[in-house]
């Protein structure tokens, strides 16, 4: 079988006409794996074996015609989902021995499903960054150009699926790592709705803004593993109990009469002026397509950095207390005392990026400063949020740029994090907001990919996929190859 560049809808389509078996299709993808690991380190574990079994049983699940739609179609996870057996490092040293007990309820649905996992993708540790550069396991590179940062937190899911290792790769999304990836890596990438997917199993970064979605080739294929994934779950008390409709069904509704709100302050001041011609670019596709253009206000908005920098710290200071040397993962050398077992374990095991943000969000939560951070960003988030609600109000969806530039050098921005956490200015008021927000290849500035960003109200996912699956039967920048994959 040649190099498997194909979307997962034509993979499933090949299984189901016998074209090849899962073992033949999984082990091609094995064989690229291993070829551009060293180039790219976009994996942090590879489960060869497990993978190869996992296919075998699913030809033999369709050789008894009990296959489903899904059945034998190879794919990664994130690897900050836990998975039963197998390393679950959440690219931190703290977390480097850590072997999950149990799967993520994202994973053991994907696994019902039929799907065979290749591996668990490399990521910035603890889902903190926007480079994959805070990896304890090294950078990934971006398979564009291996000098320049994949994007993250999901830099492996994202580089992974653009060089075509992986099908499709699961990954999620705090303040924008799943779109800015996808944008900085030209693939196809959705955050569902706060609540649409189960948190359980998934490593706590910021709870109230942590999500689960998709990196995929195209649109399409996010409709076909939206499914399985989504839905209520009785051990995430935020998953949300609605019914999961099938996102395939309306992928290819009319766009006619739709209104698409083009946030004003995404296109003010810092959007590159190449990218900003390829969202045009893009506009004019979804006019030939029957949609009509309104210019929306979100007066809050350019406070969303800020907000989320006190927000995710505070949240992210909680939810780390638990990594204390005792009862997962790392724990330092012949500790003195039990207070030096919890501050070497601490000290030695996490990256400078999350003890930043721990120190932070123990600042803002503390008696003293509470009020003048916590508090009045709690109330920022709030009018963010509102902004969007009147947008909805007036239109169906919100598009503009994922990122404010293509893909930087790895090392540019590592030393200074105010810069880069301004790459995400676009991406986290939908995290805010609890909205679903997609990124989608839109074009080229300097060989690299540019991402155009849609955004809808709660729920929205089957609506924001038919207008991206409409989009992506009219133009092919989500079916370009980085030439060294191709
Ligand atoms: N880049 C942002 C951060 O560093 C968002 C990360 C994410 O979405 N997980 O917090």
């Amino acid at each position: 079988m040649s190099a498997p560049a194909a979307t997962v809808a034509a993979l499933a389509k090949g299984l189901a006409a016998g074209d090849f078996s899962s073992v033949e299709l999984t082990r091609s993808y094995l064989d690229r794996i291993q070829a551009a690991q060293p180039g790219l380190n976009a994996f942090i574990t590879v489960t060869a074996e497990a993978a190869l079994a996992e296919a075998a049983a699913a030809d033999a699940a369709r050789a008894a015609g009990k296959a489903g739609a899904l059945t034998g179609v190879p794919l990664a996870h994130k690897d900050i989902f836990c998975t039963e057996g197998v390393l679950t490092t959440c690219g931190s040293k703290m977390l480097a021995n850590f072997v999950s007990p149990y799967d993520a309820t994202v994973v053991s649905g994907l696994r019902r499903s039929g799907t065979v996992m290749l591996g668990k993708l490399n990521m910035d540790e603890f889902a903190m960054g926007s480079s994959n550069e805070t990896s304890y396991f090294g950078p990934v590179c971006n398979p564009w150009n291996v000098a320049m940062v994949p994007g993250g937190s999901s830099g492996g899911s994202a580089a992974a699926v653009a060089a075509r290792l992986v099908p499709a790769a699961t990954a999620t999304d705090t303040g924008g790592s799943i779109r800015q990836p996808a944008a900085l890596c030209g693939v196809t990438g959705i955050k569902p709705t706060y609540g649409r997917v189960s948190r359980y199993g998934m490593i706590a970064f910021a709870s109230s803004l942590d999500q689960a979605g998709l990196i995929t080739v195209s649109a399409e294929d996010a409709a076909l593993l939206l499914g399985p994934m989504s839905g209520f779950d009785p051990k995430d008390s935020t998953s949300v109990e609605s019914p999961v409709p099938d996102y395939t069904r309306t992928l290819g509704d009319s766009l006619e009469g739709m209104t698409i709100g083009i946030v004003k302050e995404f296109f003010d001041k810092g959007l590159d002026a190449d990218c900003e011609s390829r969202i045009r670019d893009a506009m004019r596709v979804y006019e030939k397509l029957g949609a009509t253009f309104r210019e929306v206000s979100c007066p809050n908005l350019p406070l969303s950095v800020p907000t989320y920098y006190v927000v995710a710290p505070a949240e992210c200071s909680s939810n780390l207390a638990r990594f204390d040397g005792v009862r997962f993962g790392y724990r330092c050398e012949s500790p003195k005392n039990l207070t030096d077992l919890y501050m070497r374990s601490r000290g030695e095991g996490f990256g400078a990026e999350v003890k930043r943000r721990i120190m932070t969000g123990t600042y803002v939560l503390s008696a003293g400063y509470y009020d003048a951070y916590y508090l009045k960003a709690q109330r920022v988030r709030q009018l963010i949020s509102a902004d969007f609600a009147r947008a909805f109000s007036e239109v169906d969806l919100l598009l503009g740029p994922t990122s404010p530039t293509p893909a930087f050098a790895i090392g540019a921005k590592s030393d200074d994090p105010i810069t880069m956490y301004l790459n995400d200015i676009y991406t986290i008021g939908a995290n805010l907001a609890g909205l679903p927000g997609m990124s989608l290849p839109c074009g080229f500035v300097g060989g690299l990919p540019v991402g155009l960003q849609l955004i809808g109200p709660h729920f929205s996912e089957a609506r924001m996929l038919n207008a991206a699956h409409r989009y992506q039967l009219e133009t092919d920048w989500h079916l370009q190859l980085p030439a060294a994959f191709a």
